[in-house]
């Protein structure tokens, strides 16, 4: 046990859980994506310096999509060599870290023009079920895979690092609750074309630990290594904490969360989307789980970006620790 400091938890580790969580953060990509305002490049670009500043270390920076799609992150282009420097480790920089820029890959343009500006590690965004592969990508699931599998072929072979993003993984808002076997059968499909790593996303945020549990569970009995997964819980229903401790216990080591909570819920009119980095931090720091990250200066970004788009942080830990002097 340590004695707490104000600001943060007392550290009282609870066995089984893993000693180290890598925070896949995804504020500046799923966050800004969801939020109703356009940020200005600029403020995209010290965003994510801030964030590395804090100690995260993957750092998913933007999405090449086509700009009509999304033209909240219409500006790839010129956001990602402002950033781009980041990636590069620092001999300076006692810890040794070298931040990871992770940006999204809708399709084989996307990823020419990713890779073109020097993009080391991308991803593609899939769904488990039928109807949200129709309303995202305009395809079936199987059409949809086999519009990513030349992506991440072409990408591995650029020596890229590829993450597959699993949309729809508990529940979909047009079919309601998602069978795990329909679930685990696009995992394999994603890990079988090549990709080195995937996201489960709880994408309206109906998941509860039970169900984490035996998707998870599922997952390994098809022998897929937990060391490839990572979770994307959301807390629209107050349960993305509780979801992630499940997930911890049975093994992931890898959360993607958002700074301050960025992104709204875009399936329900509802303040909280994404998972908050500072109340993940929190709940991992109790628990004696080492994050890398200063839980302070993380706060005072998140203040900072909540100011430039004029509404609070939804994030409890946020609120707290802002609220204190
Ligand atoms: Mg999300």
């Amino acid at each position: 046990m340590t004695t707490p400091v104000p600001g943060l938890p007392m550290a009282v580790p609870d066995p089984g859980l893993p000693a180290e969580v890598r925070i896949h953060e995804v504020g500046a990509r799923d966050g800004l994506q969801n939020e109703k305002g356009t940020v200005p490049t600029e403020i995209k670009a010290e965003f994510i310096r801030r964030l590395a500043a804090a100690g995260l270390t993957t750092i998913e920076a933007t999405s090449f999509v086509h700009p009509r799609w999304v033209p909240q992150l219409a500006d790839a282009e010129q956001l990602f060599p402002l950033v781009r420097e980041l990636g590069a480790q620092d001999p300076g920089d006692p810890s040794g870290r070298a931040v990871h820029l992770p940006v999204l890959v809708p399709n084989e343009r996307g990823l020419d023009r990713a890779l073109a500006l020097g993009a080391t590690r991308v991803a593609v965004f899939a769904s488990a079920t039928e109807s949200f592969a129709k309303a995202n990508l305009n395809r079936t699931v199987d059409e949809a895979l086999a519009m990513f599998e030349p992506v991440v072929t072409r990408a591995r072979a650029q020596g890229a690092h590829v993450r597959g993003y699993l949309s729809m993984c508990f529940g979909d808002p047009w079919e309601g609750p998602v069978p795990v076997p329909q679930v685990v059968r696009v995992c394999r499909a994603l890990l079988d074309m090549g990709c080195d790593e995937l996201s489960l996303g709880d994408t309206i945020g109906v998941a509860t630990p039970g169900h984490v549990g035996a998707l998870l569970t599922a997952l390994a009995g098809q022998d897929i290594p937990v060391s490839a997964l990572g979770v994307h819980f959301h807390d629209t229903y107050g349960q993305a904490l509780a979801n992630t401790l499940a997930a911890l216990r049975h093994g992931v080591t890898t959360v993607d969360a958002s700074a301050g909570g960025l992104g709204g819920c875009p399936f329900a009119k509802s303040a909280t989307g994404n998972l908050a980095t500072e109340d993940l931090v929190w709940m991992l720091t109790g628990l004696g789980i080492s994050t890398g990250v200063d839980l302070g200066l993380l706060t005072a970004t998140s203040v900072w970006m909540a100011g430039q788009l004029g509404r609070p942080s939804p994030s409890r830990t946020v609120r707290a620790l802002s609220h204190k002097e």
